[in-house]
């Protein structure tokens, strides 16, 4: 029996495909790709791959991948942007994004069996009991002498980009929606030969309503946790990302406590000082008060007397429907945007301090797709500068740019036409 609508993550896409000469649903196919697997054997034996009809006349091809054993379709790489918004392996243009550089450089490299990364951060650490650096400090010199790898932040935005800086429904987006788009992205990786399932834990959804599913859930997180056993010397880390709760005060250290999940994990008040210095504007009052949201990529290991402890961390600030926003002003906008029920794209950085043009927003219900700049620093004089340089190129590069200087009301942000 076919599932109902409801049931399918993603069926808000009416996309279809063709595979080995067939035409499906491509949430179906998503969903179930077990009850697929001898037409994704054929196609992937006989043409290689398989094609989305998301483009009418313009079919796409699409990867056919093989993963914990099984075939999947994936999009092609860097081809994202020529599918319809509504597509669901609609991607941002790699222009808009800080991903390039990193595929550039191999720390992400597309290939036939999946995704390889290379993280900045080591999975294992040597502990010495007479060794007080902590964690994260290790990290910081094992990383100088290798290669330059995905940070945490790069990270967060590497898993969140596919599907999650794309608004393309007005529906209210919850947890339950982001993850699973989520664990199919790290389901679709690996790094130092390792599926990225076996080291990174996507929080799942917490259903009071669904008994047998959290007892399922909680053993999944158990036999996660009992990775970070240490053997001998060697420290071992994993990664958690999930939603911020909260972090306050403890005993002897900072209790870190995520939504869905009712262990908290420890970290040392240091390390709090530092993540709310670089992330400030996850932590302004005015976030909190615009109801906007904290996602947090965690290194975890276990304390010698069994606490979780965290190691390092990245937070991403998000708006309500977790588009991820750099300003309180960017939250308003993009608020304001699902509001006028606009199509757009958050571009993301992946490096903090990447020095490419990345407009704030891009609005990708309009051909071509407008630029949307949030005016927010004002008076500083390297800011000004850089602000006449952006509406500069923009202006060359032929892009529509709606502007909100916000010393001014928003201005209408509906379509037009
Ligand atoms: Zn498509």
């Amino acid at each position: 029996m076919p599932p109902a609508e409801s049931d399918v993550p993603g069926y808000e896409s009416a996309t279809t495909v063709r595979v080995a000469g067939r035409v499906l649903p491509a949430a179906a196919l998503r969903t179930y790709p077990e009850r697929y697997a001898h037409l994704l054997a054929a196609a992937r034996a006989e043409v290689g791959h398989a094609e989305c009809l998301c483009r009418p006349g313009r079919p796409l091809r699409l990867v056919i991948r093989r993963r914990v054993g099984r075939l999947h379709l994936a999009g092609w790489p860097n081809d994202g942007h020529n599918h319809a918004p509504s597509c669901l392996w609609y991607r941002a243009d790699p222009e808009l994004s800080g991903r390039a550089g990193y595929e550039r450089d191999g720390a992400i490299d597309n290939t036939n069996d999946g995704i390889r990364l290379r993280l900045a951060v080591p999975l294992t650490t040597r502990t010495d009991p007479a060794d007080r650096t902590p964690a994260h400090l290790h990290a910081l010199g094992e990383q100088a002498v290798s290669q330059r790898g995905l940070g945490l932040l790069g990270l967060v935005h590497f898993l969140w980009e596919p599907e999650l800086a794309v608004h393309s429904s007005i529906t209210r987006r919850r947890w339950r929606d982001c993850q699973p788009a989520l664990v199919d992205q790290v389901a679709q990786c690996s790094t130092k030969g390792f599926p990225l399932p076996e080291v990174l834990h996507v929080i799942p959804p917490y259903r009071k309503e669904r008994p047998d599913e959290t007892a399922g859930n909680r053993a999944a997180w158990q036999a996660f946790l009992r990775q970070l056993d240490t053997v001998g010397p060697v420290r071992r880390h994993a990664l958690v990302l999930g939603e911020l709760r909260d972090i306050v005060p403890a005993r002897f250290s900072m209790r870190v406590q995520f939504a869905h999940l009712p262990d908290a994990a420890y970290a040392s008040p240091e390390l709090i000082e530092r993540v709310q210095n670089s992330y400030r504007v996850a932590f302004t009052d005015e976030h909190s008060r615009n109801s906007g949201r904290r996602i947090a990529l965690c290194v975890i290991s276990r304390s010698p007397k069994g606490y979780l402890r965290v190691d390092d961390m990245a937070v991403m600030p998000t708006n309500f429907a977790y588009i991820p926003v750099d300003s309180s002003y960017e939250l308003t906008m993009a608020d304001a945007l699902i509001s006028a029920g606009r199509v757009f794209i958050k571009p993301l950085r992946y490096d903090p301090d990447l020095m490419a043009t990345l407009p704030d927003f891009v609005l990708i219900d309009t051909d071509p797709p407008t630029y949307v700049e949030v005016w927010g620093v004002l008076g500083r004089e390297d800011y000004e500068q850089r602000k006449a340089e952006k509406r500069d190129y923009y202006r060359k590069s032929g892009h529509a740019l709606l502007e909100w200087d916000v010393r001014r009301p928003m201005p209408d942000v509906h379509r037009t036409d």
